[in-house]
């Protein structure tokens, strides 16, 4: 264990002894540190391929192979591909094709209806173009089908149902040179052409699979919660699921979607064991329906104001201009950045040392309050000292639910516990904790998605760029780009998503500006007649020494962590990882970067021919 340093600031007001949280931080964390890594997941392939199926489709879909040429190819029809053909279309463009796997557009919220499903951010701040689609969220934290029918109006809208393809998986993407156009290569055995191609591929979009022995040996029934079975559960994403009613259920993991899915589970089945390795900080939810005289007086432009209200106070930003120091959203997410500035105020000097310790300590104090929620709510003493998070708040992704704890009274649930080491053994019947054997009839995996391993692997296929050079060869330690969304040697290739960019936890904030950003070089292309657009190699090898700076900052800090995919599960220094890739200032300076750029006019960095 790590020494750890004593705060030199005077702590005595506080009630609990930081020193001795931080060393319980500590030792909770080294108890979950695996050699692994990442290795301890696998892939839904093969044997467990059927953990991937699509439910919400009607089998048997067949259609004819495509073989013509397009101006833009998307691939991905979440959030960041919508909005990207979203300012396509707003910059004229027509010639827009989607390739989507699945049956829908929506990405997360397609694939995400387990019982409960709900955005944990603010659906004010999180619901992208809600000012040109004249829509207000119904409440202030969204229930699923509601950001799923959001998503299908903004295709609607903006006329992206046109030339779509769907149940279409990518195999590969190819270069030309000589034509300089792409090649797509999909499982259809479509050969598409495409001028520009975006890669929205999405970010936690392949469900990942515990490592656990026996996985495939269960006789009963089984899927992940990205793929919810109502046949089987019946019900449906508001719970009810009658069809558990006789059934003994098992779920696996505590994360985010299972602090969503759990409390309908609970009231629904037989039995219920949840199995745990490592507690989610669990904050009240405290949501409500939308209140309409707020509504009312709302003025035109409240909307971006808001998100980047958002964005800038929960990566620890302060707004320059007073009038917009307010925080306007003000929930469990920003409070930590809002106490430490309150603590701050009371002091009147502090020395940056000194600011980083008050941010300790005012996490430290939130966490303190989560846990005090625990033993407030849950009944029985071990299963609340169980579901207590001892860890940094934004160590792991922080869960706000105000009916999970309450479920573990329910005398039909109980927590199975497994002190940081993880499911030990799946058996035909169930499954084995501290070497015994918990019988089940559905078994049901809230274990998450796949996240450390290399950009391609995620993607599900390769990109073969000039001379043959493949992506996943060029990534393979890190990725190289110019602001995240363009690389040397894959020409008119534009990435979406997590790549050494400004990240904001509202991640529909960060695709909108990415895919304005991409919508207008794509555009200033066109006015340029150019063939192909890359960065010039200096320019890249600029912006990655950029992140790069940063990149040691944010080990430093996961260095701290209890593992999971925001500490790359303890594998700290893998620069494929989830948060490795950062813009360090923060997302809204990145966004205010990359405008800067664009208001220049000159691509400058980019090399156009
Ligand atoms: P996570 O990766 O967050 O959680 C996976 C869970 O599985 C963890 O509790 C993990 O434990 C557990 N687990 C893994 N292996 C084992 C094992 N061998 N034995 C026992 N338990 C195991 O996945 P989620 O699907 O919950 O969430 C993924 C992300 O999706 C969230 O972090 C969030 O970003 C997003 N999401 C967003 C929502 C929203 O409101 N917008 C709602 C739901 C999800 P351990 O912690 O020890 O690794």
């Amino acid at each position: 264990m790590t020494e750890l340093k004593k705060y030199s600031i005077d702590t005595s007001n506080l009630d609990f002894d930081p020193d001795e949280l931080r060393e319980k931080y500590a030792e909770e964390r080294d108890k979950r540190i695996r050699k692994d890594g990442f290795g301890q997941y696998q892939q839904a392939t093969g044997d467990l391929a059927g953990f991937m199926e699509d439910h919400y489709v009607e089998p048997g879909f067949e259609r004819e192979p495509l073989t013509d040429q397009v101006e833009v190819l998307i691939i991905g029809g979440g959030f960041g591909g919508l909005l990207a053909g979203v300012q396509l279309r707003k910059a004229g463009l027509n010639d827009i094709r989607f390739i989507e796997k699945a049956g829908d557009f929506g990405g997360t919220w397609y694939w995400n209806r387990y019982p409960g499903a709900q955005c944990d951010v603010e659906s004010f701040v999180y619901f992208p173009l809600l000012e040109e689609l004249d829509y207000i969220p119904k409440e202030r934290y969204s229930h699923a089908p509601e950001i799923l029918d959001h998503a299908i109006a903004i295709a609607k809208k903006f006329d992206l149902y046109r030339d779509t393809c769907f149940q279409t998986e990518v195999t590969e993407l190819r270069w030309d040179e000589e034509s300089k156009l792409w090649a797509i290569y999909t499982d259809r055995k479509d050969v598409i052409k495409a001028h520009y191609v975006i890669m929205a591929n999405g970010v936690l979009t392949r469900p990942k699979l515990p490592g656990i022995p026996g996985i495939t040996s269960f006789e009963g029934h089984t899927f992940h919660t990205s793929r919810w079975d109502y046949a089987y559960t019946g019900g449906s994403s508001e719970g009810k699921l009658t069809g558990l009613a006789d059934k003994r259920v098992g779920m696996i993991g505590t994360g985010a979607t299972a602090v969503q899915c759990v409390p309908h589970l609970g009231e629904s089945a037989k039995q219920l064991y949840v199995f745990q390795r490592t507690p989610s900080s669990v904050d009240v939810r405290n949501n409500a329906p939308t209140d309409p005289e707020w509504v009312k007086r709302l003025e035109p432009g409240w909307h971006k104001k808001r998100v980047e209200n958002f964005s800038l106070l929960v990566t620890g930003g302060r707004p320059k201009k007073a009038k917009s120091a307010q925080d306007q959203v003000n929930d469990g997410w920003t409070d930590v950045a809002n106490s430490a500035e309150k603590m701050e105020r009371e002091k009147t000097k502090t020395t940056p040392e000194q600011k980083k310790e008050l941010r300790e300590l005012a996490d430290l104090k939130k966490m303190e309050e989560i846990r005090d929620r625990v033993s407030s709510v849950v009944e029985d003493e071990a299963t609340a000292e169980a579901l207590k998070a001892y860890y940094w708040q934004f160590c792991k992704r922080p869960c706000f639910h105000d009916e999970y704890l309450e479920t573990y009274n329910l005398p039909t649930v109980s927590l199975v516990d497994t002190h940081g080491q993880g499911v030990e053994r799946i058996t035909p019947k169930g499954v084995v904790v501290g070497g015994r054997e918990y019988e089940v009839d559905c078994l049901i995996f809230g274990t998450g998605f796949e996240l450390g391993s290399s950009y391609t692997t995620r993607s599900g296929y390769d990109v073969i760029g000039r001379d043959g050079a493949m992506l996943s060869e060029r990534w393979a330690y890190r990725p190289s780009t110019l602001h995240g969304i363009l690389s040397r040697g894959f020409p008119n290739c534009f990435f979406l998503g997590y790549i050494q960019t400004g990240v904001s936890p509202n991640f529909t904030h960060m695709l909108g500006e990415q895919a304005q950003h991409i919508a207008y070089v794509i555009e200033e292309g066109h006015k340029r007649a150019a063939k192909t657009i890359e960065p010039t190699q200096e320019a890249e090898d600029a912006w990655v020494a950029v992140i790069e700076q940063s990149a040691d900052a944010v080990e430093r800090h996961f260095a701290k962590c209890t593992p999971g995919y925001y500490s790359n599960e303890g594998e700290v220094g893998n620069r494929n990882g989830f948060m490795n890739g950062q813009f360090g200032a923060g997302p809204v300076s990145f966004f205010e970067l990359i405008a800067d750029w664009r208001a220049e006019g000159t691509l400058r960095g980019l090399e156009i021919r």
